[in-house]
């Protein structure tokens, strides 16, 4: 896509008096880079700040990062964690919990209210609030299950338990800047 002009999908309108008036709020300039990046994060869904920064030749991978930090820090964008690579970012108002197949790399949006009984039970059993726009649900796609010989050999033995691929998870991302 192309043109600057906003998607004719269902998504709101870019708010722009929106960011502004919170832009405002902290004593901050509204700029078209940082419209930019807003309305980029909007059209893209799922974005990594790279692919921002080559959607939008004009603004800089570094300014691509700081705005997302300013526009995560006054609520317009959250990010989220779709493998083991860099942050995604996405519209704050996006409320859906990822799912991601770890074979194909596909990502599907699935309602947040899945996770509601997981949320309710954290909070009253530990006082827990789940951030479950943060929350990202590994397995594997339909076509990828389908595309795999059927497990009919030997159902009395489970295959491991631990999954076959034995990455890590280590975490390597910092949440150290995450003030939410
Ligand atoms: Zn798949
Ligand atoms: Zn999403
Ligand atoms: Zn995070």
């Amino acid at each position: 896509m192309s043109t600057d002009a906003h998607p004719h999908d269902d998504q709101p309108p870019v708010a722009d008096d929106e960011l502004s008036r919170r832009l405002r709020a902290r004593g901050l300039r509204m700029t078209e880079q940082r419209a930019q990046v807003l309305e980029t994060v909007r059209r893209l869904e799922h974005a990594t700040p790279d692919q921002l920064s080559e959607t939008l030749p004009d603004v800089d991978l570094a300014t691509v990062y700081r705005t997302l930090e300013l526009l995560e820090e006054i609520g317009l964008v959250r990010h989220t964690h779709l493998g083991h690579g860099p942050a995604s970012y996405r519209p704050a108002e996006d409320d859906h919990i990822h799912v991601v197949c770890h074979s194909c790399g596909a990502v599907l949006d699935a309602p947040a209210d899945l996770v509601d009984a997981l949320a309710r039970r954290l909070q009253s059993e530990q006082g827990f609030a789940l951030d479950r726009a943060h929350f990202t649900v590994f397995g594997q796609c339909r076509n990828c299950q389908s595309s795999e010989p059927a497990p009919n050999a030997s159902p009395a033995l489970p295959p491991s338990a631990s999954t076959p691929q034995g990455h890590s998870h280590g975490n390597k991302h910092s949440h150290e800047g995450d003030s939410h």
